[in-house]
């Protein structure tokens, strides 16, 4: 743990805006205060981006992609140069992953061995695809050829949240910057760290000026100037349903961009009467709901589970939730870290509240003050029981580790209330029976449905989700259809 905190004290991070290649100030001067979760300090100032640096970016990013450097470039060398990005990142691990813990209060041990290595994983892995894709004729009279040919869109406006940084970063710009775009990144004003050291990063692995830059600063100045940016093309966003509803207007308001919505959820973890390893389900539960302290945009925040099994199924819960060490994320042993802001620590207690208000049975739910870093953000494992599904705490996405829990009397009734929600991310189903969990997971309203398990998931698998969980889908190839245009060319051959 010295080691981390020494390192974090010697580190000097870049904080300003890259644009067209080159990192700079904001046009006014203007910085943010970056808030260490961890101890809540002042850990750094960050350029703080508005309108015109917004539109610098874009005219960068535009000027690079007409002139053809990466939109038109050979796809073995867009390969070559996002591979060596990849390779970069990993190079750098212990940099990109202390930025990360530093900025969002991810565990350090989290940051290397998951955040940074699957963001570069990603990255790799849509490089790689580019010379396995094919494109395709069109089943034309013989008179005829119809090529229909993936194009790229464009101006690529990416705007992030806070909770997996780099992560979801990469889960854009990969499928973005692979099938040729350029690319201006928001990230979230209080963790902008790690995506303003990837763009130096992705200049050293040879992506030309302008085709990737990276501009912090506030939603409501520059992220609102990229989702009115004329000359953006299309905007991918993860964040809360509001300001996704607001880039659909944004969109509507200026040139109709296209726009793909990520938008958090209410995940239910659906536990049957014929679970036979109780001990192992608690565990996936838990972890499914507290990981990252639980700002997880499809976490498992409803555990919906058959009265025969719920006394049991929370008290193991409890348990686990007991047992996480939570603490300093520079210490490598912690397994559970801060939330992510001081707003967002108010939230999620602000629910504590609500969740009395409600008459449910509260667990936890305090904010703990570890010895000589009171001032951080922590809050403990929190089990809300006995919820009303239809209540605030059934409802609302909290972020944080807070599971709420709903009694139900068989699948129906399961199904049912897992269906009744706003979002539709993720959810799961626990039983032993092969149909009940086939036929369960056909009904369940979800974009992803996991059975026996909870979270696991990879860049080969499509993710995002339905309801107001928002459209378009982040991994996967499908991802490319977000990122492209199919051109047809339809030749006479008289
Ligand atoms: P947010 O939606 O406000 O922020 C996400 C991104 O949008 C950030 O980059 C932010 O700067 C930008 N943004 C904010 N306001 C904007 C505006 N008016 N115009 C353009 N861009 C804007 O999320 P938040 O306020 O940080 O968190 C609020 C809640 O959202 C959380 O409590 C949680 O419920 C949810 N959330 C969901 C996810 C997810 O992965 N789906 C991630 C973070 C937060």
């Amino acid at each position: 743990m010295t080691d981390w905190i020494a390192a974090a004290a010697a580190l000097s991070p870049e904080t300003r805006l890259f644009i067209d290649g080159d990192y700079r100030d904001a046009a006014d001067g203007a910085t943010l205060d970056s808030i260490s979760p961890r101890d809540g300090s002042l850990f750094t100032r960050i350029a703080a981006g508005d309108t015109v640096d917004v539109d610098a970016a874009v005219r960068a990013a535009s000027a690079a992609f007409e002139s053809g450097v990466w939109s038109r470039a050979d796809r073995r060398e867009r390969q070559r140069v996002l591979i060596r990005l990849s390779e970069l990142m990993l190079e750098n691990l212990d940099e990109l992953a202390l930025l990360e813990s530093l900025d969002s209060g991810h565990p350090i041990g989290d940051a290397r061995r998951v955040d940074v290595p699957n963001a570069a994983r990603t990255i790799r892995w849509y490089a790689e695809a580019l010379d396995k894709i094919y494109d395709e004729v069109a089943p034309t009279p013989e008179n005829a050829l119809a090529l229909v040919r993936r194009e790229p869109l464009g101006v690529v406006g990416a705007v992030v949240p806070w909770n997996y940084p780099l992560i979801i970063s990469a889960w854009k710009i990969g499928p973005a910057l692979a099938a040729g775009n350029s690319v201006v990144l928001k990230p979230a004003e209080n963790t902008s760290l790690s995506a303003i050291r990837l763009a130096g990063l992705a200049a050293e692995a040879g992506v030309p000026a302008g085709v990737f830059n990276v501009v912090p600063g506030y939603g409501r100045t520059a992220g609102q100037a990229l989702g009115r940016h004329p000359l953006v093309d299309k905007v991918a966003f993860t964040g809360s349903p509001a300001v996704g509803k607001g880039f659909l207007t944004y969109a509507g308001e200026s040139n109709g961009k296209q726009v793909s919505l990520e938008l958090g959820g209410k995940s239910a973890q659906l536990v049957l009467a014929d679970v036979e390893d109780l001990a192992a389900c608690a565990s996936s539960v838990a972890w499914g709901i507290f990981y990252n302290a639980g700002q997880t945009c499809h976490g498992g925040s409803r555990l919906i589970v058959d009265e025969t099994v719920h006394d049991e199924l929370v008290d193991e819960v409890l348990k686990v939730g007991r047992s996480l060490v939570l603490g300093d994320p520079l210490d490598e042993l912690t397994q559970l870290g801060t939330i992510a802001s001081g707003v967002q620590l108010d939230r999620v207690l602000g629910y504590t509240e609500v969740a009395r208000s409600e008459g449910v049975s509260v667990h936890g739910g305090n904010r703990v003050r570890p010895t000589g870093l009171e001032d951080g953000f922590y809050v403990e494992p929190t089990v809300f029981d006995g919820v009303d599904n239809a209540g605030r705490i059934g409802q609302e996405e909290i972020f944080g580790p807070s599971l709420a829990v709903t009694t139900v009397r068989g699948v129906d009734e399961g199904i049912r209330v897992a269906n009744e929600s706003a979002y539709g991310l993720a959810a799961s189903v626990w039983t032993q029976n092969i149909t009940t969990a086939l036929t369960t997971a056909q009904r369940l309203r979800a974009g992803t449905v996991w059975v026996n398990t909870f979270d696991v998931a990879d860049v080969i698998t499509p993710f995002g989700g339905v309801k107001q969980s928002g459209a378009g889908r982040d991994r996967s190839l499908h991802a490319f259809d977000a990122y492209t245009a199919l051109k047809t060319t339809w030749i006479d051959l008289g």
